[in-house]
């Protein structure tokens, strides 16, 4: 059998070491490459070759080498494992649902793209998610769900989501489905009664927005009367993070980045970490994602930037926490089937109206919406665009080495061709992958 190298290797040198690593992109794989084999590996990586004729020493680097998927037969077309990846279903099989009970807020944060409109989600339409559930466990032979409780703040609906809960809970036993449960909330309603009905209702992941330093996060994220929220959202972490992960979304532009270092700096202060295996900072860029928070144009940090500063802050957090692992923290490649739910068939958001929208960001554009989850919303326009999209006829795409782990990127921003964000996925793995798997090499080895 000829074998070949395979198109999505990338070589990783650190520095003036005499080692380097290669780094394949379609299976995931990371491999040490000593200075006394490089040539060997250069050599079969970059050029066809029948694995019988060879010496026994360079026999067994090239098997090493086929494993990891470095070198493949000849006859493998790797752009088919993509497709087979991108057009096949979730493993399990998986229903994502998004549930917006309530655009309502009682922050006013400066930067929110949504109009806070005191709408909240009616009996009827949270009757209707439970006959949707159903119907997708029996045509999509559903093995698992994944509910994102999302809004406005939706614990200001907890008594909703609480009793929608209990229905989801005995729909999933009764089919014997597993289940589980994500919140996005400001953190400030987070005290010990939620934190006990959340535990109650499957719910393990919440991810909180602190904008790091008081004096920052209080004229970013104020109540609706002006007062400061910093102090209620770090007693809700402490709350929350001895029961469930918390993704601590720290807001950032280009004023407020150092901030977000020096309460890094300064995090053992709060004491936010003494569970520290539960909470997770990261930086998330403030920017104009919808046309309703075009105001944040000027203070954004430009996308070209952005990733320099993540991974300095992830090193920084490596740093900080060496008994977490790496991979928990650095943004690891990870092999995708989708870049997100909102392009698949297999995932769906309901607006508290009952309006169904692929992307979460769009929740506060009805004009977006795919139809109503009580209509066979699956055909409407809107929601096919999205789960019809077909990456592969992308021409630059499908010649990119970054494929496997970017899958076109962000569709919202694809949809939006003009937009600020636009080429921003490109611009990701162009600019991030090398330096993220040299960083994760420095931690681990
Ligand atoms: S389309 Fe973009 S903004 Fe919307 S969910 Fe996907 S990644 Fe997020
Ligand atoms: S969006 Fe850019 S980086 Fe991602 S697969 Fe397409 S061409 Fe490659």
């Amino acid at each position: 059998m000829t074998y070949t190298s395979s198109n999505y290797n990338f070589w990783i040198r650190l520095g003036e070491s005499d080692t380097s690593y290669l780094f394949n992109s379609l299976q995931g794989g990371l491999l040490r490459i000593p200075k006394k084999i490089k040539n060997i590996v250069e050599e079969l990586t970059s050029n066809c070759f029948e694995l019988n004729d060879m010496p026994v020493h360079i026999k067994n680097i090239a098997e090493l080498l086929i494993n990891g998927g470095f070198i493949i037969p000849e006859i493998i077309n790797e752009l088919d494992i993509i497709k087979k990846r991108f057009f096949s279903p979730p493993i399990p099989k998986t229903f994502y649902l998004t549930i917006v009970p309530t655009l309502n807020c009682n922050l006013r944060c400066r930067y929110c793209y949504q109009k806070h409109l005191d709408i909240s989600m009616s009996q009827e339409v949270c009757k209707t998610i439970i006959k949707e559930i159903e119907r997708r466990i029996k045509s999509q032979n559903i093995e698992e769900l994944k509910v994102e409780w999302y809004g406005g703040e939706p614990l200001l609906k907890l008594g909703l989501i609480k009793h929608l809960s209990r229905n989801i809970m005995n729909l999933v036993k009764k089919y014997n489905i597993s289940y589980e449960a994500s919140l996005v909330s400001n953190g400030t309603l987070l005290n010990s009664k939620t934190v006990k009905i959340l535990s109650k209702i499957c719910i393990k992941k919440i991810q909180i927005t602190l904008d790091g330093l008081p004096e920052i996060h209080n004229l970013n994220r104020p109540y609706m009367d002006g007062s400061p929220s910093f102090e209620d959202v770090i007693r809700g972490i402490k709350k929350a993070s001895k029961k469930f992960i918390i993704h601590l979304r720290i807001n950032v532009d280009r004023y407020s980045l150092k901030k977000a270092f020096e309460f890094l700096d300064n995090i053992e202060k709060y004491e936010i970490f003494k569970i520290k295996k539960n909470v997770r900072p990261y930086i998330a860029m403030i920017g104009p994602l919808t046309p309703n928070c075009l105001n944040t144009c000027k203070r954004a940090i430009d996308p070209k930037d952005w990733y320099f500063y993540v991974l300095k802050f992830q090193q920084e957090l490596c740093k900080k926490f060496s008994d977490i692992n790496p991979k928990e923290i650095l943004e690891y490649p990870k092999i995708l089937h989708k870049p997100c739910g909102a392009i698949s068939e297999w995932s769906v958001c309901v607006h508290p109206s009952g309006k169904v929208f692929n992307c979460g960001l769009e929740v506060d554009n009805l004009q977006l919406s795919g139809g109503f989850i009580w209509e066979p919303y699956w055909e409407h326009p809107i929601y096919k665009k999205w789960t019809k999209y077909n990456i592969f006829e992308n021409k630059k795409c499908v010649i990119c080495r970054y494929l496997p782990i970017c899958m076109g990127g962000c569709l919202k921003h694809t949809f939006n061709k003009e937009g600020f964000f636009k080429n921003n996925a490109c611009k990701h793995w162009y600019n991030y992958l090398e330096p993220t798997i040299e960083e994760f090499i420095k931690i681990v080895e």
